[in-house]
């Protein structure tokens, strides 16, 4: 007899590879007769940057490099005033080029996608469908991406948090369709480090 799935992981030398791997993704687990097949699919090499990946999920749930930029250029354009739209999404590419801030997201939007579909375990999965204010996860997680940048970083999120401009509001609209839970604070730490980024070359060419 046999329990799950996948007819492509089927493997001949099923106790073999399970003495060997148990999680490469096909082992066969023998016990009394009965098959047990492992859907979970092989690991894949882990590169060192997603950047494309990163920028390819944002725009799957409603976020362009762009939208990013201009929460930048809200928060900066005081204290640079000739910074220029290009300068604001070349920062914003910067920031997600790092793989603090790729794994953040990463994460993060997974949860929101698993919660929308109902993939996770309550109380968990109600507390992202409700964005409950008493989870505070979101928040913390993002601190991952605004920490790059130090303390101007912070600054600049606490602000995004809690005006809710541009792009963020659209997130944190419950009209929004979807779980933003992370995805609001994780775009507001990419712009706050994006505006970090900025403040902190400036100084450096000052000096
Ligand atoms: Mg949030």
């Amino acid at each position: 007899m046999s329990i799950a799935a996948d007819p492509n992981s089927c493997s001949p030398r099923a106790a073999d590879a399970h003495s060997r791997n148990l999680a490469c993704g096909r082992v066969y687990i023998g016990v009394r007769g009965v098959e047990i097949v492992c859907a979970m699919p092989a690991p894949q090499p882990i590169r060192r940057q997603y950047k494309d990946e990163v920028i390819q999920l944002l725009a799957s749930r409603g976020v362009s490099v762009n939208d990013i930029a201009e929460l930048v250029m809200l928060i900066q354009k005081s204290y640079l005033p000739n910074l220029t739209m290009d300068a604001c999404r070349r920062s914003v590419r910067k920031v997600l080029a790092k793989r603090e801030t790729q794994n953040a997201i990463f994460t993060g939007v997974a949860l929101d996608m698993l919660a929308e579909k109902g993939l996770l375990p309550p109380p968990l999965v109600d507390m992202l469908r409700q964005d409950d204010s008493l989870y505070g996860i979101d928040e913390v997680m993002a601190l991952a991406i605004v920490n790059v940048y130090g303390s101007i970083g912070l600054t600049n999120f606490g602000y995004l948090d809690k005006s809710k401009l541009g792009v963020v509001g659209r997130l944190n609209d419950p009209r929004a369709g979807q779980v933003n839970t992370f995805l609001d604070d994780l775009v507001s730490a990419v712009a706050a480090a994006a505006a970090a980024r900025l403040a902190h070359h400036e100084r450096d060419v000052a000096d």
